[in-house]
């Protein structure tokens, strides 16, 4: 005698509920052969549907002996639990349980999608039992757009689908018209006769009567078990396997599954526009805030650090005073040209110009303005790399002769000069009441920050001295290092060799490296700090992310347990909520890369002093950062998804 189908032994099934142990099923024993179609049927309440999922391994047994064809389910392994709920069971619900984003076509497909079998093959497969059901012209339609009896005949359609040897019905016209119901009950019967087991539950004696046993349960406990005729025959006239059906498919390759995942992950984005939107949102505001934060940091750095380069490199400046902004530094009278004269002789000094400076009204026939009146030596130009644009520069003769020259900048030539027609050069201009000879154009003296919009005028300090100031001491000594010389070497050369002529230190000097350094740091100081802000706003997104993951997956609960039912493992629905966070988070990243482009674009429209400076790091980063935070604040919902039981996922709608 070969084992039964289906043998249940002392099978016990307890729920808790707070400190009660509740058993809805007392120790069952139960014996159903292959081909049988039996109605288990009692009063609501009296355990037959929590039967049924334990027979279609939606469920386990508390205690007690389950065996499917000899094989014992207690020590079967939750995947296989899933490959038998697919290939050996198939499931009609009263409430149909259909996918609403799917067709018709879709629904019935879903079994071999998780079988793995091909799209034109299941595609062909799920068309042929539509039509044999009669909804074929209803392939395309979604549940909604289906009656009730409709759609419980795609549900059948989708129990047929893997060719299932045992077909489950729990209350399959619970919902259903007299007629459709009858249609159902017609199509179980058939179905029956083909050769499979068929299992209904009811609670309707005038159904139960269809069946050949009826099983009744009342109070977890089995009461009755008759046949309405010999058993012996029955299963004689049936043929008992239906391998020929249809040969079951294998997975044809490792990309197939994933493909299939992302393609039902863009089904599902697809179906929830607004929800995948809205998730999309914290996304789109947190990479588009880290790129144009990035961008703006480094452009402004980078605009900053083009006004420090025209400062003119390996300079040093030699003030009056004791530290920067040293309030006695005007009655300073200690740094001297001979100062300047003996730096000169030192072996790192390339150029060397003494400096001071007052401000004067400067005038050119009726045209005033006031400007800086720098009294420079001939080599100031080379030691801070202005340019010569037009005429010539003076030179030590002029210094020594205290010529009357005047270089201008283009500041000057701008407000003097605003007749285009006239040229500057040997023009006279009015410096306060002494007339000075305009030789030389150059161009505009950077500050720190921004271009300087001063007007300045360079004439040899000497005839500053003499005209304007009245005495011979000096504002600041400029030296121009030679580029073989180490800066930190030259600045305590200098410190220890005016040191040793003034008798103590009296001074003090700025070096432009120091001044650039200050101000990258503090920009890469700003860029961190703003970028840290943005960096928070992308981690609130992601937050944002997995919490609508998480409602997402406890509003499709009864999706997930659908999608069980009918035989996809654990690391499928794990798989497809990953794949379907990390493509929400992808598109989000590219989205946010575009609308900080985009901001990139207004902003240059609206400023002129500097543009956006967009990192490709950052951009990578960026993309990087939104598929992480995809697959990491994915993953819980997805795990939790993946973890809960069928039955559970079932009963929660
Ligand atoms: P029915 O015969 O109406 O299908 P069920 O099998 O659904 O009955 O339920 C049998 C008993 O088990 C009922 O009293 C029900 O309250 C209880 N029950 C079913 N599922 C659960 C559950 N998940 N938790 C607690 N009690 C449950
Ligand atoms: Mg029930």
């Amino acid at each position: 005698m070969s084992e039964p189908l289906i043998r249940l032994e002392k099978i016990r099934r307890e729920f808790q509920s707070g400190d009660t142990i509740f058993a809805a099923l007392k120790d069952i024993d139960l014996t159903i052969e292959a081909g049988e179609m039996v109605a288990i049927i009692g009063a609501s309440g009296s355990g037959k549907s929590t039967l049924m999922h334990i027979l279609g391994c939606l469920d386990r047994a508390t205690s007690g002996s389950y065996r499917i064809s000899g094989t014992e389910i207690e020590s079967v392994s939750g995947d296989e639990l899933a490959e038998l709920r697919r290939e050996h069971f198939g499931f009609i619900f009263q409430r149909y349980h259909l996918l609403s984003e799917l067709s018709a076509l879709g629904n019935v497909e879903i079994p071999a999608v998780y079988a793995g079998s091909g799209a034109t093959q299941r595609g062909v497969r799920a068309a042929a039992i539509l039509d044999r059901l009669g909804i074929a012209d209803r392939a395309d339609h979604r549940p909604s757009q289906l009656s009730g009896g409709q759609q419980q005949r795609v549900s059948i359609a989708r129990a047929l689908m893997n060719d299932a040897e045992v077909i489950l019905a729990d209350e399959p016209t619970g919902a259903l018209d007299k007629h459709s119901g009858e249609e159902v009950l017609r199509i179980l019967k058939q179905l029956n006769s083909e050769g499979r087991t068929v299992i209904i539950v009811t609670h309707d004696p005038a159904i139960a009567s269809l069946a050949e046993r009826i099983i009744e349960i009342s109070d977890g406990v089995i009461i009755s078990d008759k046949r309405s005729s010999d058993p012996e025959r029955t299963r004689a006239a049936k043929p008992n396997n239906t391998a020929d059906l249809a040969p079951k498919q294998s997975a044809t390759s490792l990309l197939g599954p994933l493909m299939e995942a992302f393609g039902m992950a863009l089904v599902s984005m697809w179906a929830h526009k607004l929800r995948a939107f809205l998730t999309m949102l914290g996304i789109i505001i947190g990479i588009a805030s880290v790129v144009s934060v990035v961008a703006l940091g480094q452009g402004s750095q980078q605009q900053v650090l083009e006004n420090i380069s025209s400062l003119g490199t390996n300079s040093l400046e030699i003030f009056a005073g004791k530290t920067f902004g040293d309030v006695r530094s005007g009655r300073i009278t200690t740094l001297v040209v001979d100062d300047a004269t003996q730096l000169a002789k030192q072996p790192y000094a390339q150029a060397v110009t003494p400096t001071v400076s007052t401000s004067s009204t400067i005038r050119f026939g009726s045209t005033e303005a006031n400007a800086q009146v720098n009294g420079v030596g001939a080599q100031y130009f080379a030691a801070k790399g202005l340019t010569l644009s037009k005429g010539q520069l003076f030179n030590s003769d002029s210094v020594h002769d205290y010529s009357q020259e005047v270089v201008i900048d283009e500041n000057t030539k701008k407000s003097l000069f605003a007749d285009k027609a006239i040229s500057p050069i040997g023009q006279t201009v009015f410096v306060g009441k002494i007339p000075l000879r305009v030789i030389g154009l150059v161009s505009a003296e950077q500050g720190g920050f921004g271009s300087s919009q001063n007007l300045s005028l360079y004439l040899p300090y000497t005839t500053v001295q003499a005209r304007f100031l009245g005495d011979s001491t000096l504002r600041s000594i400029t030296i121009r290092v030679k580029d073989d010389f180490d800066m930190d070497y030259v600045q305590e050369a200098v410190t220890s060799f005016l040191t040793q002529r003034h008798g103590t230190k009296d001074f003090y000097i700025l070096n432009t490296d120091d001044i650039r350094e200050t101000i990258t740091s503090t920009t890469q100081t700003m860029t961190i700090l703003i970028g840290s802000i943005a960096v928070i706003s992308l981690i609130v997104g992601g937050i944002g992310v997995m919490n609508i993951m998480l409602v997402s997956v406890s509003e499709r609960i009864s999706e997930i347990g659908v999608r069980m039912a009918v035989g996809a493992r654990q690391s499928d629905i794990l798989r497809q909520f990953l794949i379907e966070a990390v493509l929400v988070c992808f598109v989000g990243g590219f989205a946010g890369i575009g609308l900080a482009l985009a901001f990139g674009a207004v902003f240059s429209l609206f400023s002129l002093s500097f543009s956006l400076v967009y990192s490709t790091t950052s951009i990578v980063a960026a993309v990087l950062c939104s598929s992480l935070i995809g697959i990491a604040f994915g993953y819980l919902p997805a795990r939790n998804a993946s973890r809960l039981d069928p039955v559970e996922a079932l009963s929660g709608d």
